[in-house]
């Protein structure tokens, strides 16, 4: 059963860019049409909330930007929305617009950023995790990430071609922060013969000795994750201490891991979790996240979200046996 109040709903997207945030963007705007609600796009994240600065969602528009990468509302980190100021100017402009209810796409930063807007006022908030680096509790997928993969090994099956020629040791850098999710499913899906991950510390002895029984006959391939501590001039220092001779190159993947079209995966979990957070928020539900979590759409409460994440149990242990 729905509630009556929300007639007006907000969205943003806020953080870091993902590719599918535009899908979402289209479902929300979509179901919103069907039920007869207004929602207005909130443009540049937090700051756009505090400024007013808006535009109507349209499905029809929306509808040919579901495979454009990258976000049609623009966003923004918001050093303002950070201040009890810049919130308490937000509800303001929120309050005078008639807005009823907030969807937000983001990573763990947005979600933190509507858990101290809630101590202000009672409306609901629903989010939808929108980074590349899934990092976020309560989903198994945030979307982006399966975009920012494909990318990922589409360029490093490219080095591994280059490499395989002149039989050299490359250390390639994928995004992810302090998350090893990139790291660990591109490095799995291109053979790579080691993959460093920031949630694995400083344990990289093991690397080491397999470079001591390299012998420059075919390609070796380090991935390392952004966050990782160590890093990849550590890494290659450290291996040029063993062999001053190798042939070593350092590719960092950069941003356009970011960018892109998305993934049909990245596409249909945009527009299922776009119309899952419509139905949920008309269904009463507020501070929470909508998530994918075995294989089922879920929703976790913000201050779950925003807890440590880890790389799940399995994936560390698959990391072991491929990488060791
Ligand atoms: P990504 O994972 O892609 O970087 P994110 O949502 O984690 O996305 P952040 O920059 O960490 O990105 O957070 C987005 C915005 O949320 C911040 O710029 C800030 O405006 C707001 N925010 C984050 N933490 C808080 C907080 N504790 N209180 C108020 N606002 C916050």
């Amino acid at each position: 059963m729905y509630t009556t109040e929300i007639k007006h709903i907000g969205v943003f997207t806020s953080g870091g860019d993902s590719p599918g945030m535009n899908a979402a963007l289209y479902a929300i705007a979509k179901t919103a049409e069907a039920k007869g609600i207004k929602v207005t796009g909130i443009r540049k994240g937090y700051e756009g909330l505090i400024d007013g600065d808006f535009t109507t969602l349209k499905s029809h528009d929306l509808q040919k930007k579901v495979q454009r990468g990258g976000t049609m509302l623009k966003t923004a980190r918001s050093k303002r929305f950070m201040e009890p100021e810049g919130r308490n100017k937000a509800l303001q402009t929120l309050l005078t617009n008639n807005i009823d209810a907030l969807i937000a796409i983001g990573g763990d930063g947005t979600f933190r950023g509507l858990l101290a807007f809630s101590e202000l006022c009672n409306l609901p908030f629903i989010g939808i995790p929108g980074t590349i680096d899934n990092d976020i509790s309560g989903t198994d997928y945030t979307l982006g990430f399966d975009s920012a993969v494909n990318t990922a090994i589409e360029n490093i099956d490219k080095i591994r071609d280059t490499a395989e020629s002149h039989n050299r040791v490359f250390i390639v850098e994928v995004m992810g922060r302090d998350s090893g999710y990139i790291a660990i499913h591109s490095g799995l899906s291109t053979g790579a013969d080691a993959i460093l991950i920031p949630e694995s510390g400083k344990d990289f002895i093991y690397l080491l000795d397999k470079v001591k029984g390299y012998n420059s006959e075919d390609a070796f391939l380090i991935l390392v994750s952004e966050g990782d501590e160590i890093g990849a001039e550590l890494v290659a220092s450290k291996i040029r201490e063993i062999n001053a001779n190798i042939d070593l190159r350092i590719a960092r993947l950069g941003h356009v891991q970011r960018g892109g079209n998305p993934s049909a995966f990245d596409r249909v979990l945009g527009i299922r979790m776009g119309v899952e957070a419509v139905e949920r928020i008309l269904s009463g539900a507020k501070n929470k996240m909508v998530g994918f979590l075995n294989n089922q759409l879920n929703l976790t409460p913000f201050d779950e979200v925003i807890k440590q994440h880890q790389v799940k149990e399995e994936l560390q242990e698959l990391l072991k046996l491929f990488s060791k």
